[in-house]
């Protein structure tokens, strides 16, 4: 399911006093199996353009190819892509509905018209995925705590077995703990299953460690798009953003303006130590 946006531009509530223009220009391409990271402040843009990718928003100007569908051709079915281009919205546990874990969990699959048992066992799958016992299937969602509301969420996207998974802050407001399982559980399914991941998040961190490609996006205009060792060089320029940087890279980019030899680029605490002992190692320190 290639994504491509030509030229890309949305307005809200254009003509009215309250017009807002939410995305300028955007040309971008996603392909299969990518694990594709979007960063850029509250407002910028993220969120609007996710819902580009499974014809939710359609554009304003330019246009939205999913898997050689337009999605601003006339008659044409979203349905479809909705169901393959699988999207959790920031905040989802406020969109659980039903009664029962199981049933909210059991929507999506129910209405691509699969079979009882097959729906049972997507629902199962989904829920040892996101690191859920299978007993909490009977509970009411609202009985859960948040981070098991936030899974379940995504447990009900995931069942649909969608094709491209886009994630849109998954972590917002949960503990570190909550934060860790979700975002090792997304890693290892983009690992194990090859399916194509786009994670939005305001973390510096959670995107250089795992993501493949990254992209920034400021106030409506894509400014950035390559691998986070290439992107998270623009510190400076981040910064006039309002974004950051990994700590590990900031580290980094202390010590260069000190003086110190070292890369500009760290992904990872890990890297940046090395890259720090062999730093002192050229300065003559014995520890
Ligand atoms: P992000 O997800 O990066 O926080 P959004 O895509 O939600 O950004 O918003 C981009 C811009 O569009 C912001 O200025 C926001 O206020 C505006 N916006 C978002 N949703 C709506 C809406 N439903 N109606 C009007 N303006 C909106
Ligand atoms: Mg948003």
């Amino acid at each position: 399911m290639p994504i491509r946006l030509n030229n890309v531009s949305f307005t809200y509530s254009q003509g009215t006093p309250f017009e807002r223009h939410a995305l300028r220009n955007v040309d971008l391409s996603i392909a299969d199996g990518e694990f594709v990271g979007i960063i850029g402040q509250t407002g910028s843009g993220k969120s609007t353009l996710v819902q580009m990718f499974n014809g939710l928003i359609k554009p304003t100007s330019g246009s939205v190819i999913v898997n050689d569908i337009l999605t601003t051709a006339k008659g044409v079915k979203l349905k479809p892509l909705r169901e393959q281009v699988g999207l959790v919205f920031q905040f989802a546990e406020y969109q659980l509905f039903a009664e029962t874990v199981a049933a909210d969990i059991a929507f999506g699959p129910q209405n691509q018209g699969l079979s009882p048992e097959e729906v049972c066992r997507r629902v199962d799958q989904a829920l040892v995925t996101v690191g859920l016992p299978v007993e909490i299937k009977d509970r009411s969602p609202f009985e859960l705590s948040g981070g098991q509301m936030r899974r379940v969420a995504v447990a009900g996207v995931l069942a649909m077995n969608p094709k491209v998974f886009i994630l849109d802050e998954p972590t917002a407001g949960l503990d570190p703990q909550g934060r860790d399982d979700i975002l090792s559980q997304i890693a290892k399914l983009h690992k194990e299953r090859g399916i194509t991941v786009i994670l939005v998040s305001h973390s510096m961190e959670d995107v250089a460690r795992l993501v493949d490609r990254v992209i920034v996006i400021h106030e409506g205009e894509l400014k950035y798009d390559g691998r986070p060792a290439d992107v998270f060089r623009h510190g400076a320029e981040l910064k006039s953003m309002g974004l950051g940087v990994p700590q590990a890279t900031e580290v980094l980019q202390q010590l260069r303006s000190r003086g110190w030899n070292v890369p500009e680029v760290a992904l990872t605490v890990e890297e940046a130590k090395t890259a720090i002992l062999l730093a002192l190692r050229d300065r003559g320190y014995k520890g």
